[in-house]
């Protein structure tokens, strides 16, 4: 019963730990203030100097042209093929 009680306990205390380790990773230094501010916001909380949010990056234009022309071709690209296989399966 103890020995139950124990390893629930410490099962408890590790996913704790594995809780702070993923609430780390999370944590960013404000370069305004130099405390620790979680990496997703855009403002500090402590000093409301503008932070750039961890994996947010500006989209490019250029690359999102590039990605759109590619995603309009293969739609095309698959609806030709679509209408072929109707017109010749039939
Ligand atoms: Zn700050």
């Amino acid at each position: 019963m103890k020995e139950g009680e124990n390893r629930k306990k410490s099962k408890k205390e590790l996913r704790e730990e594995r809780r702070k380790a993923r609430a780390e990773r999370h944590i960013a230094v404000c370069p305004h203030c130099g405390k620790n501010v979680l990496d997703h916001l855009t403002e500090c909380p402590y000093c409301k100097g503008a932070l750039v949010p961890a994996g947010y990056r500006p989209v490019d234009p250029a690359k999102y042209k590039k990605i759109k022309i590619v995603c309009t071709a293969v739609g095309v690209a698959v609806s030709i093929a679509l209408i072929l296989i109707i017109v010749f399966t039939r």
